[in-house]
């Protein structure tokens, strides 16, 4: 079996301990005869799967009981919608638009209800977090629903390390790519979600993390929120208002698990920033190279780099399969490279992709690091 160096930014690698015991239940789950595939959602022993991956997470995250844990569908991009359609009360939320999917945010909250640009690093090509001091003095005129930020942008590879002050505003983040990077201070946060396929599981789920009293009284738009979408509906259906992705869910709690069992939050940011490190040193070092991201900024999640070429950047992913690398291609909007360091990618697998890059840069400078 030949397992590629996987930097995809998602769908992207899977702990192969994970898929490999998810191969030996396959067929018959825990002596129950069947698949989870094949499992009704409301047997018991599909309860006891979704149960533990909620424990689980509850315990990896130390997420207080006073939060809700919700595994939905319609990736980060529905929470886009669901975020203003359940906490827009008043019908006005502040934004920080750090990128792409912050502006996606920030576009679909305008649906309905009053979205302001607090901040935005725009006028630099997203190459940073912008300088959060308007949010908090936003937060502290207390007009405001919530604020919401994306903490990690997987596209232009930077990362908000200081959170912002927004007092009694709830702090809504769109954590997709750093979720269980790192342990993060659940308190801090009104309401927390993101797509597994970046860094917990598959395709197809997608997790909320929402402090209970923020859905007390039900969706704020109750007209128009689709049934499905309201965090109270499904918080009281336990994530089962109606069939929900079975095996995903499943494969997302084995991934936590896993995380559990190999140190935690704590050991994995220890590794993400190792391997981060291992490669930012290599770009600071190379005169072919350059990181896109301001240092500050810097994401231990999603590396983004480039030559000074498009034709050299072409090159480089295109001679990168020979080398058992794959997944190193920017994001379309942006070009040059970009790697993925997520959790189940292996430090030996960013030793390979350094080792790459330095023939690389030795075959088209020759100089050598
Ligand atoms: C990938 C990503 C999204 C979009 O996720 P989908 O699950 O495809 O909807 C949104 N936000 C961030 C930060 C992402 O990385």
């Amino acid at each position: 079996m030949a397992r590629v160096h996987n930097f995809s930014a998602g769908p992207a690698a899977l702990p192969l301990e994970v898929l490999t015991e998810v191969q030996a239940e396959f067929l018959d789950y825990a002596g129950s005869g069947m698949s989870v595939l094949e499992m009704s959602h409301r047997s018991g022993a599909y309860q006891a799967i979704i149960d533990d991956a909620e424990a689980t997470l509850r315990r990896v995250l130390s997420i207080p009981d006073t939060y809700r844990i919700l595994f939905l569908q319609g990736g980060a991009t529905l929470q886009f919608a669901a975020v203003p359609l359940n906490l827009m009360r008043r019908g006005r939320a502040g934004y920080v638009v750090s990128g792409n999917f912050s502006k996606k945010a920030w576009q679909e909250a305008q649906r309905y209800g009053e979205a302001e640009v607090l901040a935005t690093s725009a006028p630099t090509g997203f190459d940073r977090i912008p300088d959060l001091s308007p949010v908090s003095a936003a937060a502290a005129a207390g007009d405001l629903d919530y604020i919401h930020i994306c903490q990690n942008n997987t596209i232009f590879g930077t990362t908000c390390w200081e959170l912002p002050e927004t007092g009694d505003t709830p702090l809504v983040a769109d954590v997709s790519s750093c979720f269980l990077s790192f342990p993060l201070e659940v308190e801090r946060y009104g309401l927390i979600y993101a797509g597994a396929q970046k860094n917990a599981g598959p395709a197809g789920v997608t997790v909320v993390i929402v402090r209970d009293d923020l859905i007390a009284e039900g969706p704020a738009c109750a007209d128009v929120c689709p049934s499905y979408l309201s965090y109270r509906t499904q918080a009281d259906a336990g994530s089962m208002y109606n069939t929900p992705n079975t095996f995903g869910i499943y494969l997302t709690g084995k991934v936590f698990r896993w995380i559990e069992r190999t140190g935690g939050l704590t050991a994995m940011e220890e590794r993400n920033r190792e391997k981060a490190h291992r490669l930012y040193d290599f770009l600071d070092a190379s005169e072919l190279f350059h990181g896109t991201a301001e240092r500050g900024s810097r994401s231990i999640s999603n590396v983004t780099f480039r030559t000074p070429s498009p034709e050299l950047d072409a090159a480089l992913i295109a001679g990168a399969a020979e080398h058992g690398i794959t997944g190193i291609k920017g994001h379309r909007l942006v070009g040059g490279m970009r790697a993925s360091l997520y959790n189940a990618v292996e430090r030996e697998s960013v030793d390979a992709l350094v080792s790459y890059l330095a023939s690389f840069e030795a075959a088209h400078t020759g100089r050598s690091l």
